[in-house]
């Protein structure tokens, strides 16, 4: 039995779905799951990487397989963290509300689910399939970079009021650093030293991900 099912059995737990597309994790990722671990007092962080994104063309996304264990090298040294392999063993796109289903109904059922994903994302949530019932299963948090302009969020609850009881923002200095950034600092053969964990430096330089050839 995976010890996010025995937890959930013995009691109430809060457990945090950390969704992101993660090409590739990045110290940023990893500091927004561990702030809201510690402010939403969450047991577990379940990272999930999305395996065919619903919004963007998969052929500029790394194989989901290099993303999956890109994120448990990353992990690895932090007890309450996990990976899930769900979305990228999806042959179809991977919808938000099918995961957070998916937790809710069998591997974390009766915990208080919270996922985590950057602001960008989540202002778009009115958006993403079946998202009324996403907002009664889940709690969101969102985070953002210092100074981060949260014009687009409130005009989301402007259309649906009350959304702000179910998204709650978390602001992280460390999100400076993107996978964006990462990836064009490979390509132009530039040191990614310290903006993600050694392993995963050293899995992108193994495969030659990110290279222009
Ligand atoms: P994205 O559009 O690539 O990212 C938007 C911004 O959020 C970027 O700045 C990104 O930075 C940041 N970000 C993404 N994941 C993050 C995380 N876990 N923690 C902190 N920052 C994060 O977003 P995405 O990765 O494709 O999607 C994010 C999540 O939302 C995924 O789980 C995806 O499946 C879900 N989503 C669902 C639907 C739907 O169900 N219809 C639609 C859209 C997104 P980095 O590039 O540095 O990560």
């Amino acid at each position: 039995m995976s010890p996010l099912i025995r937890s959930c059995k013995a009691g109430q737990v809060n457990i945090g779905i950390m969704g992101g597309t993660f090409d590739p994790i990045h110290i940023g990722h990893l500091v927004s799951a561990e702030g809201a671990r510690q402010r939403f007092a969450l047991d577990y962080v379940v990272f999930v990487p999305a395996g065919l994104p619903p919004h963007k063309e998969m052929s500029k996304v790394s194989a989901p397989e290099h993303r999956y264990l890109m994120t448990t090298l990353a992990v690895m040294s932090n007890p309450a963290f996990f990976v899930s392999r769900l979305e990228v063993d999806r042959d179809e796109p991977s919808y938000t509300i099918d995961t957070v289903r998916h937790f809710s109904r069998q591997e974390a059922a009766g915990a208080n689910l919270y996922f985590i994903t950057g602001v960008d994302a989540i202002i778009d949530i009115l958006t993403w399939k079946d998202y009324a019932e996403l907002l009664e299963l889940c709690d969101f948090i969102a985070v953002t970079r210092l100074g981060y302009s949260l014009k687009r969020l409130e005009e989301a609850q402007k259309k649906m009021p009350g959304i702000m009881n179910k998204v709650h923002l978390l602001e992280i200095p460390a999100l400076a650093i993107s996978s964006t950034y990462i990836r064009e600092r490979v390509a132009t053969g530039k040191t990614i030293k310290y903006l993600t964990p050694e392993p995963v430096e050293q899995y992108i330089e193994k495969q030659r991900l990110y290279t222009a050839g």
